[in-house]
């Protein structure tokens, strides 16, 4: 099943049942203020100058939202606010606007036209990481044209023209809009906060997951940094909360305290942890993942729905360490081919490393099945067999997975098995 399918199944929910895939609305969050999300959500406050539009959805889906939010106002966009630079929250704003309007303020952080360049230079290593977070090959969604909005990189046709660093207010309408930067999932983040009204708008800084701290294929994000956002988000009292994906939450000021601060406690527990191993002799990074105990929650907002937890111990290793994985053997390794090779030869052949990886899996051991599995597969890629087993290997552990990212690229690893591992 692909993402955009989960979110269309659960639109018209409630909330609070859909957590992290729900879309839907219009909702009114305050006096003329509405939410609607469908994917990611958009907020837009009505003012007597025009409306001040926070967000603005994936471009085939602005129109949607667009749609939404009109049912509700047509006063003209006097000012946008994009709170990152991803595609599924910078690039709708075309549908929001009407026939001939001058482009209003589009509001930004400093350093998002930098990461629209970084797509612009890396445009195929994206196409590629982005078919395996919705667990597929380059190929098929090439094929498909499934994963097109992914496929767009560049600056959005609409770009930002206003920038900001720290902090910037807004006045529209007389009313004020305090505009805050904060590196967390992205180095260009900012959350919005409307005080009259009360509604915070945390970008996808909040997103009724786990948050997207450690995500395997993406570049640095700040945890520490996130957690201090959350806090100074909190600090606020917003009465409201208007989240990146998910549902709002609508005066319950109590409840908005809750999910912020749990969040930011559970961040710093795990930056706090790996810090301590680090500092402990700094041993090799996969030693680091099996010592830090995570912090497990019952909490809606803090279930591996989307990201992983385990992921953001690497993340913050990656930030304060160095490339290498801390094994001699990987400081200088060969060819991944040749070790398989050796290892089958060992082994009795690939199919041999198969069968073991099936007995671990079948014995509850999924970690220890994947490492023999993708050692059959490298030393024997064109073999039919080995590549279904593999494959079959992977589709296992994809069903296993609670989080969407572990799931897509465990099954995004058993597409690339059945084609033979061709990584292009
Ligand atoms: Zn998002």
């Amino acid at each position: 099943m692909d993402v955009m399918s989960l979110f269309t199944k659960n639109a018209g929910k409630s909330p609070e049942d859909a957590k992290f895939f729900w879309s839907g609305g219009p909702i009114e969050v305050a006096p003329r203020a509405w939410f609607a999300s469908v994917f990611s959500g958009v907020t837009a406050f009505e003012t007597d100058e025009g409306v001040v539009l926070v967000d603005s959805g994936l471009a085939r889906l602005g129109p949607m939202l667009a749609g939404m939010i009109r049912m509700r106002t047509r006063a003209p966009i006097h000012t946008a606010i994009f709170t990152q630079g991803h595609v599924d929250h910078a690039f709708g704003l075309r549908a929001f606007l009407a026939d001939g309007q001058p482009t209003p303020r589009i509001v930004a952080h400093r350093a998002m036209p930098d990461r629209f360049a970084r797509y612009a230079r890396t445009a195929g290593h994206n196409v590629a990481i982005n078919a395996r977070q919705f667990g597929g090959t380059v190929r098929a969604s090439t094929e498909s044209g499934n994963a097109d909005d992914y496929h767009t990189f560049g600056p959005p046709s609409i770009p930002p023209n206003v920038l900001y660093d720290e902090r910037v207010d807004l006045t529209v309408g007389g009313e004020r809009f305090e505009v805050h930067h904060c590196r967390g999932e992205t180095d260009d983040h900012s959350w919005v906060f409307a005080p009259e009204r009360g509604v915070l708008c945390p970008g996808d800084l909040f997103i009724w997951a786990v948050p997207n701290a450690g995500n395997p294929q993406k570049v640095q994000r700040y945890p520490w940094e996130w957690a201090a956002g959350l806090r100074a988000m909190a600090a606020k009292k917003p009465r409201t909360i208007c989240p990146g994906h998910g549902g709002p939450v609508v005066d319950d000021a109590a409840r908005i305290e809750e999910m912020l601060l749990e969040t930011a406690d559970f961040l710093d527990d795990i930056v706090a942890q790996v810090i301590e191993a680090m500092n402990d002799g700094s041993p090799p990074h996969v030693d680091i993942v099996h010592r830090v105990a995570l912090p497990v929650s019952d909490r809606p907002w803090l279930q591996n729905v989307y990201d992983d937890a385990e992921f953001i111990i690497r993340n913050v290793v990656r930030y304060y360490g160095g490339w290498w994985s801390g094994r001699p053997s990987e400081l200088k390794p060969p060819p991944r081919d040749a070790l398989a090779h050796e290892l089958a030869r060992l082994a009795g052949g690939a199919a041999a490393l198969c069968r073991r990886a099936e007995e671990l899996l079948a014995r509850g051991e999924p970690r220890l099945a994947g490492s023999l599995a993708d050692l059959a597969l490298e030393a024997s890629p064109s073999d039919p067999d080995v590549q279904a087993r593999v494959a079959a290997i992977y589709d296992a552990r994809a069903e296993d997975e609670e989080g969407l990212m572990s799931r897509n690229l465990f099954r995004s690893a058993a597409a690339y098995a059945r084609e033979g591992r061709p990584f292009r």
